[in-house]
Protein backbone atom coordinates (compact mmCIF):
# COMPACT_ATOMS: atom_id res chain seq x y z
CA UNK A 1 0.00 0.00 0.00
CA UNK A 2 1.12 3.70 -0.30
CA UNK A 3 1.59 5.66 2.91
CA UNK A 4 2.67 9.29 4.08
CA UNK A 5 6.01 8.69 5.79
CA UNK A 6 8.50 10.70 7.99
CA UNK A 7 12.05 10.30 9.45
CA UNK A 8 11.32 12.54 12.55
CA UNK A 9 13.93 15.40 13.55
CA UNK A 10 15.38 15.03 9.92
CA UNK A 11 13.38 18.18 7.99
CA UNK A 12 12.36 17.33 4.94
CA UNK A 13 12.43 13.86 5.08
CA UNK A 14 8.78 13.15 4.01
CA UNK A 15 7.81 10.70 1.34
CA UNK A 16 4.54 9.71 -0.52
CA UNK A 17 5.90 5.80 -1.07
CA UNK A 18 5.11 2.26 -0.76
CA UNK A 19 4.75 1.06 2.44
CA UNK A 20 3.60 -2.41 4.25
CA UNK A 21 0.16 -3.56 4.90
CA UNK A 22 -0.38 -2.47 8.88
CA UNK A 23 0.46 -5.07 10.98
CA UNK A 24 -2.19 -7.13 13.12
CA UNK A 25 -0.14 -6.41 15.97
CA UNK A 26 -1.64 -2.92 15.87
CA UNK A 27 -5.00 -3.93 16.47
CA UNK A 28 -8.37 -6.51 14.96
CA UNK A 29 -10.24 -3.37 13.25
CA UNK A 30 -9.09 -2.74 9.54
CA UNK A 31 -9.64 0.61 8.02
CA UNK A 32 -9.86 2.16 4.66
CA UNK A 33 -8.71 5.38 5.12
CA UNK A 34 -11.05 8.14 3.36
CA UNK A 35 -9.43 10.87 4.60
CA UNK A 36 -6.97 12.68 7.17
CA UNK A 37 -6.69 16.09 8.61
CA UNK A 38 -3.35 18.54 8.78
CA UNK A 39 -2.41 20.47 11.43
CA UNK A 40 0.42 22.27 12.60
CA UNK A 41 2.11 19.40 14.68
CA UNK A 42 2.13 17.70 11.25
CA UNK A 43 3.63 20.22 9.73
CA UNK A 44 6.21 20.50 13.05
CA UNK A 45 6.91 16.90 12.25
CA UNK A 46 7.66 17.17 8.59
CA UNK A 47 10.50 20.33 9.71
CA UNK A 48 12.55 18.21 11.85
CA UNK A 49 10.88 19.68 14.82
CA UNK A 50 9.08 16.91 16.42
CA UNK A 51 7.94 13.54 16.92
CA UNK A 52 9.33 9.98 16.90
CA UNK A 53 9.33 7.06 15.21
CA UNK A 54 7.80 3.42 16.76
CA UNK A 55 10.65 1.60 18.60
CA UNK A 56 13.77 0.02 16.38
CA UNK A 57 12.01 2.03 12.94
CA UNK A 58 13.46 5.03 11.42
CA UNK A 59 10.08 5.98 9.40
CA UNK A 60 6.98 6.77 11.02
CA UNK A 61 3.51 7.04 9.35
CA UNK A 62 2.37 10.41 9.97
CA UNK A 63 -1.11 11.19 10.62
CA UNK A 64 -3.45 11.59 13.51
CA UNK A 65 -6.76 13.38 12.47
CA UNK A 66 -8.08 10.42 10.79
CA UNK A 67 -11.50 9.21 9.21
CA UNK A 68 -12.03 5.54 7.34
CA UNK A 69 -14.07 3.00 6.44
CA UNK A 70 -14.24 -0.42 8.21
CA UNK A 71 -13.11 -3.34 5.99
CA UNK A 72 -12.98 -6.08 8.94
CA UNK A 73 -14.22 -5.11 11.76
CA UNK A 74 -12.23 -8.30 13.83
CA UNK A 75 -13.04 -8.78 17.29
CA UNK A 76 -15.26 -5.54 17.79
CA UNK A 77 -18.51 -6.11 18.90
CA UNK A 78 -20.15 -3.29 17.97
CA UNK A 79 -18.53 -2.25 14.65
CA UNK A 80 -19.36 -3.85 11.48
CA UNK A 81 -18.14 -3.65 7.86
CA UNK A 82 -18.66 -0.21 6.27
CA UNK A 83 -18.84 1.88 9.34
CA UNK A 84 -17.20 5.29 9.26
CA UNK A 85 -14.43 5.38 12.08
CA UNK A 86 -11.78 7.44 13.66
CA UNK A 87 -8.90 6.63 15.48
CA UNK A 88 -8.46 7.87 18.78
CA UNK A 89 -4.51 9.60 19.17
CA UNK A 90 -3.29 8.96 22.15
CA UNK A 91 -2.67 5.45 24.09
CA UNK A 92 -1.77 5.29 27.92
CA UNK A 93 1.54 4.65 29.06
CA UNK A 94 2.67 1.60 29.91
CA UNK A 95 3.83 1.57 33.39
CA UNK A 96 0.76 2.81 33.64
CA UNK A 97 1.08 6.30 35.80
CA UNK A 98 -2.16 6.90 38.04
CA UNK A 99 -3.89 9.20 35.27
CA UNK A 100 -3.36 6.54 32.66
CA UNK A 101 -4.64 4.01 34.88
CA UNK A 102 -7.87 5.60 35.35
CA UNK A 103 -8.43 6.24 32.04
CA UNK A 104 -7.17 9.82 31.69
CA UNK A 105 -4.31 9.33 29.20
CA UNK A 106 -5.12 13.01 27.95
CA UNK A 107 -3.15 13.94 31.10
CA UNK A 108 -0.61 11.47 31.26
CA UNK A 109 2.20 12.76 34.44
CA UNK A 110 5.30 10.64 33.09
CA UNK A 111 5.72 11.19 29.78
CA UNK A 112 5.82 7.52 28.64
CA UNK A 113 2.26 7.75 26.57
CA UNK A 114 2.48 6.64 22.92
CA UNK A 115 0.61 8.73 19.92
CA UNK A 116 -0.69 7.73 16.49
CA UNK A 117 1.00 9.53 13.98
CA UNK A 118 3.13 11.74 16.48
CA UNK A 119 4.92 9.60 19.14
CA UNK A 120 5.91 5.85 18.43
CA UNK A 121 3.41 4.78 16.46
CA UNK A 122 2.11 4.64 13.02
CA UNK A 123 -0.83 7.46 11.89
CA UNK A 124 -3.38 7.30 9.67
CA UNK A 125 -1.42 8.95 6.32
CA UNK A 126 -1.94 5.39 4.80
CA UNK A 127 -4.13 3.47 2.32
CA UNK A 128 -5.05 1.36 5.43
CA UNK A 129 -4.88 1.01 8.96
CA UNK A 130 -5.53 -0.92 11.96
CA UNK A 131 -6.86 0.25 15.29
CA UNK A 132 -7.75 -1.91 18.25
CA UNK A 133 -11.60 -2.01 18.77
CA UNK A 134 -12.06 0.37 22.29
CA UNK A 135 -9.46 2.80 20.55
CA UNK A 136 -12.07 3.08 17.16
CA UNK A 137 -14.75 5.70 17.60
CA UNK A 138 -17.50 5.63 15.72
CA UNK A 139 -18.75 8.51 13.35
CA UNK A 140 -22.20 9.40 12.65
CA UNK A 141 -22.90 7.98 9.48
CA UNK A 142 -24.44 11.08 8.18
CA UNK A 143 -21.44 13.62 8.84
CA UNK A 144 -19.72 12.34 5.65
CA UNK A 145 -16.38 13.71 5.25
CA UNK A 146 -17.19 15.91 8.30
CA UNK A 147 -16.09 13.50 10.61
CA UNK A 148 -12.49 14.29 10.08
CA UNK A 149 -13.24 17.25 11.86
CA UNK A 150 -13.30 14.91 15.52
CA UNK A 151 -10.19 14.90 16.45
CA UNK A 152 -9.86 18.49 16.24
CA UNK A 153 -13.28 19.20 18.52
CA UNK A 154 -12.04 16.34 20.91
CA UNK A 155 -9.25 18.69 21.79
CA UNK A 156 -11.42 21.51 22.19
CA UNK A 157 -13.75 19.61 24.23
CA UNK A 158 -11.62 18.77 26.69
CA UNK A 159 -10.34 22.16 26.97
CA UNK A 160 -13.41 23.81 27.40
CA UNK A 161 -14.12 21.36 30.14
CA UNK A 162 -10.55 22.61 31.45
CA UNK A 163 -12.28 25.84 31.58
CA UNK A 164 -15.76 24.93 33.07
CA UNK A 165 -13.89 23.18 35.94
CA UNK A 166 -11.52 25.83 36.96
CA UNK A 167 -14.61 28.39 36.93
CA UNK A 168 -16.26 26.38 39.54
CA UNK A 169 -13.51 27.29 41.92
CA UNK A 170 -15.39 30.62 43.30
CA UNK A 171 -18.69 32.17 41.97
CA UNK A 172 -18.36 32.55 38.33
CA UNK A 173 -20.30 34.31 35.95
CA UNK A 174 -18.48 34.81 32.24
CA UNK A 175 -20.16 37.30 30.16
CA UNK A 176 -17.15 37.60 27.29
CA UNK A 177 -15.04 34.69 25.75
CA UNK A 178 -12.28 35.43 23.57
CA UNK A 179 -10.66 32.97 20.85
CA UNK A 180 -7.27 34.06 19.67
CA UNK A 181 -6.50 32.13 16.41
CA UNK A 182 -9.39 31.53 13.63
CA UNK A 183 -8.04 28.09 12.68
CA UNK A 184 -9.99 24.58 12.74
CA UNK A 185 -9.39 24.86 16.92
CA UNK A 186 -10.28 28.31 17.10
CA UNK A 187 -13.36 28.45 14.49
CA UNK A 188 -14.69 24.71 16.49
CA UNK A 189 -14.10 27.05 19.90
CA UNK A 190 -16.01 29.41 18.37
CA UNK A 191 -18.99 27.64 17.69
CA UNK A 192 -19.01 25.56 21.14
CA UNK A 193 -18.70 29.08 22.70
CA UNK A 194 -22.05 30.39 21.14
CA UNK A 195 -23.63 27.56 22.58
CA UNK A 196 -23.39 29.37 25.94
CA UNK A 197 -24.78 32.70 27.30
CA UNK A 198 -21.67 34.14 25.81
CA UNK A 199 -20.75 37.15 23.88
CA UNK A 200 -17.85 35.45 21.66
CA UNK A 201 -14.84 37.09 19.92
CA UNK A 202 -12.37 35.52 17.48
CA UNK A 203 -9.13 37.60 16.70
CA UNK A 204 -6.88 36.62 13.85
CA UNK A 205 -4.23 37.35 11.96
CA UNK A 206 -5.90 37.89 9.05
CA UNK A 207 -9.45 39.47 7.70
CA UNK A 208 -9.32 37.77 3.97
CA UNK A 209 -10.90 34.48 3.17
CA UNK A 210 -13.06 32.57 5.15
CA UNK A 211 -12.70 33.11 8.25
CA UNK A 212 -14.68 36.58 8.95
CA UNK A 213 -17.91 35.30 7.57
CA UNK A 214 -17.63 31.84 9.76
CA UNK A 215 -17.53 33.98 12.91
CA UNK A 216 -20.10 36.19 12.02
CA UNK A 217 -22.33 33.55 10.83
CA UNK A 218 -21.87 32.22 14.29
CA UNK A 219 -22.73 35.23 16.03
CA UNK A 220 -19.36 36.37 17.25
CA UNK A 221 -17.58 39.18 16.53
CA UNK A 222 -14.35 39.20 14.48
CA UNK A 223 -11.13 41.31 15.46
CA UNK A 224 -8.02 41.76 13.62
CA UNK A 225 -5.03 43.58 15.23
CA UNK A 226 -3.82 43.00 18.64
CA UNK A 227 -5.35 41.56 21.90
CA UNK A 228 -4.01 44.86 23.89
CA UNK A 229 -6.40 46.73 21.75
CA UNK A 230 -9.71 45.30 21.44
CA UNK A 231 -11.60 47.70 24.66
CA UNK A 232 -12.72 45.43 26.78
CA UNK A 233 -11.17 42.43 29.19
CA UNK A 234 -12.31 39.53 28.80
CA UNK A 235 -13.82 36.42 31.02
CA UNK A 236 -12.27 33.68 29.07
CA UNK A 237 -9.88 33.50 26.66
CA UNK A 238 -9.16 30.09 24.57
CA UNK A 239 -5.39 30.61 23.27
CA UNK A 240 -5.01 28.65 19.95
CA UNK A 241 -2.23 30.46 18.07
CA UNK A 242 0.89 29.33 20.57
CA UNK A 243 2.44 32.79 19.56
CA UNK A 244 4.24 34.16 22.50
CA UNK A 245 3.49 37.50 21.99
CA UNK A 246 -0.25 36.67 21.87
CA UNK A 247 -0.03 34.46 24.65
CA UNK A 248 1.50 37.71 26.97
CA UNK A 249 -0.77 40.16 25.53
CA UNK A 250 -3.91 37.63 26.18
CA UNK A 251 -2.61 36.75 29.92
CA UNK A 252 -2.06 41.16 30.06
CA UNK A 253 -5.91 41.55 28.77
CA UNK A 254 -8.07 38.76 30.53
CA UNK A 255 -10.28 40.17 33.24
CA UNK A 256 -10.01 39.92 37.02
CA UNK A 257 -10.86 36.30 37.88
CA UNK A 258 -10.78 35.68 34.02
CA UNK A 259 -9.52 31.81 33.23
CA UNK A 260 -7.04 31.82 29.98
CA UNK A 261 -6.97 28.06 28.30
CA UNK A 262 -3.57 27.83 26.22
CA UNK A 263 -3.81 25.08 23.27
CA UNK A 264 -1.26 25.78 20.70
CA UNK A 265 2.32 24.59 21.34
CA UNK A 266 5.93 26.03 19.49
CA UNK A 267 5.62 29.17 18.21
CA UNK A 268 8.49 31.61 19.60
CA UNK A 269 9.17 32.57 23.17
CA UNK A 270 8.52 35.49 25.50
CA UNK A 271 11.32 37.75 26.92
CA UNK A 272 12.22 37.58 30.37
CA UNK A 273 10.33 40.69 31.17
CA UNK A 274 7.18 39.98 29.24
CA UNK A 275 6.69 36.83 31.69
CA UNK A 276 7.28 38.15 34.47
CA UNK A 277 4.81 41.14 33.89
CA UNK A 278 2.52 38.64 32.78
CA UNK A 279 2.59 36.47 35.93
CA UNK A 280 2.43 39.44 38.03
CA UNK A 281 -0.96 40.18 36.21
CA UNK A 282 -2.16 36.84 36.68
CA UNK A 283 -1.21 36.61 40.34
CA UNK A 284 -3.00 40.27 41.23
CA UNK A 285 -6.09 38.67 39.51
CA UNK A 286 -6.27 35.26 40.61
CA UNK A 287 -6.11 34.48 37.23
CA UNK A 288 -5.70 30.92 36.34
CA UNK A 289 -3.59 30.01 33.19
CA UNK A 290 -4.81 26.41 32.08
CA UNK A 291 -2.86 24.37 29.88
CA UNK A 292 -4.46 21.34 27.66
CA UNK A 293 -3.25 19.13 25.51
CA UNK A 294 -4.90 15.99 23.67
CA UNK A 295 -8.41 14.24 25.13
CA UNK A 296 -9.68 11.17 26.48
CA UNK A 297 -12.22 8.87 25.75
CA UNK A 298 -14.43 11.05 28.04
CA UNK A 299 -14.02 13.96 25.14
CA UNK A 300 -14.29 12.22 22.12
CA UNK A 301 -17.69 10.86 22.96
CA UNK A 302 -19.06 14.43 24.01
CA UNK A 303 -17.03 15.39 20.85
CA UNK A 304 -19.00 13.07 18.37
CA UNK A 305 -22.19 13.77 19.91
CA UNK A 306 -21.63 18.03 19.33
CA UNK A 307 -19.94 17.51 16.17
CA UNK A 308 -22.79 15.48 14.89
CA UNK A 309 -25.76 18.43 16.76
CA UNK A 310 -23.69 21.14 15.05
CA UNK A 311 -24.42 22.63 11.64
CA UNK A 312 -23.22 20.75 8.76
CA UNK A 313 -23.33 23.58 6.42
CA UNK A 314 -21.16 25.69 8.70
CA UNK A 315 -19.05 22.74 9.20
CA UNK A 316 -18.58 21.84 5.86
CA UNK A 317 -16.92 25.96 5.19
CA UNK A 318 -14.23 24.64 7.69
CA UNK A 319 -12.32 22.06 5.24
CA UNK A 320 -11.17 24.49 2.29
CA UNK A 321 -8.98 22.55 0.60
CA UNK A 322 -8.74 18.59 -0.16
CA UNK A 323 -5.67 17.49 -1.49
CA UNK A 324 -4.57 13.94 -3.12
CA UNK A 325 -2.07 12.04 -1.09
CA UNK A 326 0.37 12.45 -3.44
CA UNK A 327 0.08 16.03 -3.23
CA UNK A 328 1.14 16.01 0.32
CA UNK A 329 3.53 19.01 0.14
CA UNK A 330 1.25 21.11 -1.07
CA UNK A 331 -1.06 19.97 1.37
CA UNK A 332 1.43 20.85 4.23
CA UNK A 333 1.73 24.43 3.11
CA UNK A 334 -1.21 26.13 4.09
CA UNK A 335 -2.26 29.44 2.52
CA UNK A 336 -3.43 32.30 4.98
CA UNK A 337 -6.96 31.65 3.65
CA UNK A 338 -7.11 28.09 4.22
CA UNK A 339 -9.11 26.60 7.92
CA UNK A 340 -8.85 23.08 7.57
CA UNK A 341 -6.88 21.37 4.34
CA UNK A 342 -7.68 17.48 4.64
CA UNK A 343 -5.63 14.82 2.51
CA UNK A 344 -8.33 12.58 0.90
CA UNK A 345 -7.16 9.54 0.43
CA UNK A 346 -10.58 7.61 -1.24
CA UNK A 347 -14.10 8.60 -1.87
CA UNK A 348 -16.74 8.54 0.70
C1 LIG B 1 -2.86 16.53 18.67
C2 LIG B 1 -2.98 15.92 20.05
C3 LIG B 1 -1.61 15.65 20.61
C4 LIG B 1 -0.75 16.90 20.57
C5 LIG B 1 0.66 16.71 21.14
C6 LIG B 1 -1.93 17.72 18.69
O1 LIG B 1 -1.77 18.21 17.40
O2 LIG B 1 -4.13 16.95 18.20
O3 LIG B 1 -3.74 14.74 19.98
O4 LIG B 1 -1.72 15.19 21.95
O5 LIG B 1 -0.67 17.36 19.23
O6 LIG B 1 1.42 15.74 20.51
Amino acid sequence: MKAITVEPKKNGSARYDDFPEPDVSEGSVLVEAIAVGVCGTDVEIVEGKYGWAPPGKTRLVLGHESLGRVIDPGSSKSLKKGDLVVGIVRRPDPVPCPSCAVGEWDMCSNGLYTERGIKEIHGFMSERWRTEPEYAIKVDPSLGILGVLLEPMTVITKALEQVQMVGQRAYWEPKTALVTGAGPIGLLAALRLCTRELQVHVLDRFDSGPKPALVRDLGATFHTGSVLDLGFNPDVIVECTGVGSVIADSIQQLGSGGIICLTGIGAGGATGRVVADMASAAVLKNNVIVGSVNANKRHWYRAGENLAHSDREWLSRLITRREKPENFKHALEREPDDVKVIIQFSEI
